[in-house]
C-alpha cells in the first residue's frame, strides 16, 4: 500500500515519499507521503475552517458520523488487519482484535457524546441563574505511536469527534500504512470535508511547530514515551494548549502465595507477550513471593518456552518480531545487563536465529532478577520477563512504588483483605486485581507520576475535548 495524507477531504500528495518496513522480514511493504510543514499547516487550516459547522451539530449526528466509521472500520477489518500484521508485526489474530478494539472505542465515544450534560447551579443572588454548558476546545492534534498504530487514533478521534472537535492525526513513522487505511473509512463515512486529517511523515520534528505551536490548535494528545511527552507540554505552554499525555509504563505484576499460579502464568503470558512485550500496560517487574518463586518460575518459564515466534502471517504465531533495530538493541541490552549481574536465564535470551531476516527475539525468563537491573528500574519493551522475589507485603508495596511511572500495576491473590489493601496502596492509574488487561473504552485510562497527563476513556475521555462555560443570567 502507498499512504498518502488526508486533508481537507482529499488525499494530498508531496514531494517526497519514505519506505514502510516489515519488521519481520525487513522488506518494504508499502510508502507513505513525507509531508513537510506546508501540508500540516493545511491540516490544520482545513481543521480551524472545518470546526464552527462540526461542533454546531447535534450531538446525535455526530454520534451517528462516528458510528458510519465504525461499521467502515469493521467492513474492512480483514484489509486492514493485514496492514498492521505487515507494518507492525504482531500476529495476525492480534491485529484482527485490535481493528475490533478501535470500534468499541468509536462505538462508546458515538453514546458518550450524547451525555455531555451541562448543569444549572444554585445561585447566591435572586433573579441570577447560572448556566454550565460543556463546549468542545477547537482544533485537536493526535500524534500516535506504531504499537497499536490503529486503535491508539480512535481512542483519541472518537471523543474528539463526539465532543465537536475537529482533528488532526500524525501517525508513527514506522506504521503509516493502517492509519492510512482507517482514513479510507474515514472517507467512506463521508464526514464534511476538513472534520478529519492525516498527515505523515518520516520525522516528526519539522512538523511539530505547524502542529503544536499554532494558535488555532487548543488540544494536543499524545500517545508515546514520556521523554516525547514532555517536549510536547513545553510546545503545549506556547499558547496553553490542553494536553493529555499517555506516555511509558514500568508496571509491577505481584504473585502472592495464595494466587492461583496457573491464572497468574497465564496473566503474564497475556500481559508480557501480547504485542510482543510492546505495550504500555505490559509486565516489566514480575514479584513473586518467596515461598512459591520456585514454582512460579517453573511453570512460567515452561509455558513461555511453549510460545511460538514467528511472522505474525503464520497462524501458529505467538509473538511476532520486536519493530525496529532499535527496540531489538534494547532487549538485548537489558538481558547482557541482567545476566552480567547474576540473573539466570530460564528459557530464551537471545536472537531467533531461524529468523534471521527480522527483529525476533526469543520469549524470555530471567530469574534471580535485583532491583536495580535495567530490565527491572526501565521499561524493556520487548518479550522479557524479568522475575524478583519478596518476603511480604509492605516490602513488596514500597518496591513496586518505587518508580517515577504509574501506569498499570497487577496483584495476583485469592485474598479479598490483601487484594484491597495492595490495590489501594499501589500508586498507579489502573491495577488489575487477578485481571491482566485492565483496560476499557468505558473506564479511565492513564498514568499517574510521569505515566501521563488525564484520562482517556470514560466520562473522563469527553471530558479531555471539552471545557466548561458559565453563563450567568440576571432576569
Ligand atoms: P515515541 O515517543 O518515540 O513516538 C510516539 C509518537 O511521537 C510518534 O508518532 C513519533 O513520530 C512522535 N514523536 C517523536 N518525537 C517527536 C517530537 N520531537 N515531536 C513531535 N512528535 C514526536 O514513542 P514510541 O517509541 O513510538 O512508543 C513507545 C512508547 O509509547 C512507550 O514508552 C510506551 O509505553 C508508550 N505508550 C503508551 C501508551 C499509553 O496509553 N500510556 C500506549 C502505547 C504506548
Amino acid at each position: 500500500m502507498d499512504a498518502s495524507c488526508y486533508v481537507n477531504g482529499k488525499w494530498v500528495e508531496a514531494d517526497a515519499r519514505f519506505d514502510v518496513f516489515n519488521p519481520a522480514t525487513g522488506e518494504v511493504v508499502g510508502t507513505a507521503v513525507d509531508a513537510g510543514s506546508n501540508v500540516a499547516t493545511a491540516a490544520v487550516d482545513a481543521a480551524a475552517a472545518a470546526f464552527p459547522e462540526w461542533s454546531a451539530t447535534t450531538a446525535v449526528e455526530r454520534a451517528a458520523a462516528i458510528r458510519r466509521i465504525s461499521a467502515a472500520l469493521l467492513a474492512n477489518k480483514d484489509e486492514m488487519a493485514s496492514l498492521i500484521v505487515a507494518e507492525q508485526g504482531k500476529p495476525k489474530g492480534q491485529a484482527d482484535f485490535e481493528v475490533v478494539y478501535a470500534t468499541q472505542w468509536l462505538d462508546w465515544f458515538a453514546e458518550e457524546g450524547r451525555r455531555a450534560y451541562g448543569e444549572v447551579v444554585p445561585t447566591h443572588m435572586p433573579g441570577k441563574r447560572l448556566i454550565v454548558q460543556q463546549k468542545p476546545l477547537g482544533v485537536a492534534v493526535a500524534i500516535t505511536p506504531w504499537n497499536f498504530p490503529v486503535a491508539m487514533i480512535a481512542r483519541k478521534l472518537a471523543p474528539a469527534l463526539a465532543a465537536g472537535c475537529t482533528i488532526v492525526v500524525k501517525p508513527a513513522e514506522q506504521t503509516p500504512l493502517s492509519p492510512a487505511s482507517l482514513f479510507e473509512a474515514i472517507a467512506k463515512a463521508e464526514l464534511p470535508p476538513g472534520v478529519c486529517n492525516l498527515v505523515t511523515s518520516l520525522e516528526p520534528e519539522p512538523l511539530a511547530p505547524a502542529l503544536l505551536e499554532d494558535p488555532r490548535v487548543r488540544k494536543i494528545t499524545f500517545t508515546g514515551s514520556t521523554e516525547v511527552g514532555k517536549l510536547l507540554v513545553r510546545a503545549s505552554a506556547t499558547n496553553l494548549a490542553r494536553i493529555s499525555l499517555e506516555l511509558g509504563g514500568q508496571a509491577p505484576f505481584i504473585v502472592f502465595d495464595d494466587a492461583d499460579l496457573n491464572a497468574a502464568v497465564a496473566g503474564v503470558l497475556m500481559s508480557k507477550f501480547q504485542v510482543n512485550g510492546q505495550s504500555c500496560l505490559c509486565a516489566n517487574r514480575i514479584f513473586a513471593q518467596e515461598s512459591i518463586a520456585g514454582e512460579f518460575t517453573e511453570r512460567l518459564t515452561e509455558a513461555v518456552g511453549k510460545l511460538t515466534v514467528g511472522p505474525g502471517t503464520s497462524q501458529d504465531t505467538d509473538v511476532g518480531p520486536l519493530i525496529d533495530d532499535r527496540g531489538f538493541a534494547k532487549v538485548s541490552a537489558h538481558v547482557a545487563d541482567a545476566v552480567a549481574g547474576g540473573a539466570t536465564i530460564t528459557t530464551g535470551g537471545s536472537r531467533v536465529d531461524s529468523l534471521s531476516g527480522g527483529y525476533f527475539f526469543q520469549p524470555t525468563v530471567l530469574s534471580g532478577c535485583t532491583d536495580d537491573m535495567l530490565c527491572v528500574s526501565e521499561e524493556t519493551f520487548g518479550p522479557v520477563a524479568p522475575v524478583l522475589t519478596f518476603a511480604d507485603e509492605e516490602t513488596v508495596i514500597r518496591r513496586a512504588n518505587n518508580t517515577r511511572f504509574g501506569l498499570a500495576a497487577y496483584v495476583y491473590t485469592s485474598d479479598l483483605g490483601r487484594a484491597l489493601r495492595t490495590s489501594e496502596a499501589l500508586e498507579f492509574g489502573m491495577v488489575g486485581v487477578n485481571d491482566p488487561m485492565p483496560a476499557s473504552p468505558t473506564a479511565p485510562f492513564g498514568g499517574f507520576k510521569e505515566s501521563g497527563l488525564g484520562r482517556e476513556g470514560g466520562h473522563d475521555g469527553l471530558a479531555a475535548f471539552m471545557e466548561k462555560k458559565l453563563v450567568s443570567f440576571i432576569a
